[in-house]
């Protein structure tokens, strides 16, 4: 028998307690039932959102949310910036062009988090510029774009707003949505949220929904104003997911009872530990500076395939990490510490690292790593 553990930057894990609360029998989306199950969702995502604004609550993967924040708040033609350093970013451009948006790219090299004065310079060059499009943290390479400098960057421009595809970073970073100025925050279930895939969630501010009373492009499953009416009388515009959205309340009432900062200050421990038994291993990271607390991206040493020892992690020691995507296929692996993650996750990526390497033939001294991650995790025990 090989006992799995998912350490990947979703899905991610899901406590027993979620589990349970979701085998509940089906109650009908527009009973009394369910009246008060999305009345406490809604409060909880606001909590989580750090906003008053509404969250929305939508029946997609995470890639819906970022739909509907295009096609809700631009109309064809409308220019747009769009941040690409990653496989997440590159997604923005391809949603915003296949709504007919001009966009320009800044382009950052992957592994690095983009250059604040890049956006503004590009922002003052053309106030026509009605979006920009970032991730707060970039999945495919591990960094974490400065969200609250791009906030006060984009907020200086009456005629812009800043979408943030916060996914894999929700629970990870502390993301202030009012606080900060952030005008549209897109989350998803299964990363940070520690729930199944099958939601998406998007902030919005009272500026961004001016934006949506002149949106021209085409909508009709995510009609975000519909959305927002519907959520008023606690209900979805569609039939709701009635069984994740249990969980969800299951969820944040686990968050809640952590305490916000905490769940960051978790992730945070959670993500120094790796990137430093990692560099106790001998391996670099692939973020080259702002490395996200959601998931740490680990350079292959030389000679030795990034998907290999990924494919050996599942298959040696029942762990799934995760690979490279696009260019860094084969270069790299990454390892999350994302949601339902503690310190024991950790060790057990670490080992299964360790382990791997040697294996395969590159010189390891096991345990290098995880003395070192042991090390860090017992502090303020
Ligand atoms: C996971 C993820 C998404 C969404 O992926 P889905 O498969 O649609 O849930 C988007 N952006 C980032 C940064 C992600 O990590």
């Amino acid at each position: 028998m090989l006992k799995r553990y998912l350490l990947a930057p979703g899905p991610t894990p899901v406590p027993s307690e979620v589990l349970l609360a979701m085998a509940m029998p089906i109650i009908h989306h527009r009973s009394p039932d369910f009246l008060p199950v999305l009345d406490s969702a809604k409060k909880g995502l606001q909590w989580l959102y750090q906003t008053k604004n509404d969250v929305l609550i939508l029946c997609s993967t995470g890639t819906g949310g970022m739909v509907g924040s295009v096609n809700n708040f631009f109309s064809p033609g409308d220019k747009v910036i769009t941040i690409n350093g990653g496989k997440f970013g590159e997604r923005w451009t391809k949603i915003c062009q296949a709504y007919g948006l001009k966009v320009k790219e800044i382009l950052v090299e992957w592994g690095y988090a983009v250059r604040l004065e890049d956006v503004e310079n590009a922002l003052k060059k053309d106030p026509a510029i009605k979006g920009v499009f970032v991730q707060a943290s970039e999945t495919s390479t591990g960094v974490y774009h400065d969200i609250k400098a791009l906030a006060s960057i984009v907020g200086r421009f009456e005629n812009t707003i800043l979408v943030v595809d916060a996914i894999s970073a929700l629970v990870a970073h502390d993301l202030r949505m009012d606080e900060w100025g952030i005008d549209v925050l897109i989350g998803g279930s299964q990363k940070g949220l520690m729930l199944p895939p099958g939601l998406a969630f998007v902030g919005i501010s009272e500026k961004a929904w001016r934006f949506a009373d002149n949106a021209k492009c085409p909508k009709f499953y995510f009609n975000f104003k519909k959305e927002r009416d519907a959520l008023a009388k606690n209900q979805t515009n569609f039939t709701s997911p009635v069984t994740l959205i249990i969980g969800l309340n299951e969820s944040i009432k686990l968050l809640q009872r952590e305490g916000l900062q905490n769940a960051f200050k978790r992730h945070a421990k959670l993500a120094a530990a790796t990137r430093a038994a990692v560099n106790a291993i001998g391996l670099e990271l692939f973020s080259k500076e702002s490395p996200s607390n959601a998931v740490t991206a680990i350079c292959a040493p030389p000679g030795i395939d990034g998907q290999a020892i990924y494919k050996n992690l599942r298959e040696k020691y029942g762990i799934t990490a995760a690979g490279g995507q696009g260019g860094a296929k084969g270069k790299i692996f990454r390892i999350a510490h994302l949601g339902y993650a503690d310190m024991f996750d950790v060790i057990t990526a670490i080992a299964g690292v360790e382990m791997v390497l040697k294996g395969m033939g590159h010189p390891v001294k096991l345990g290098t790593g995880v003395a070192v991650a042991e090390e860090m995790l017992m502090e303020d025990r």
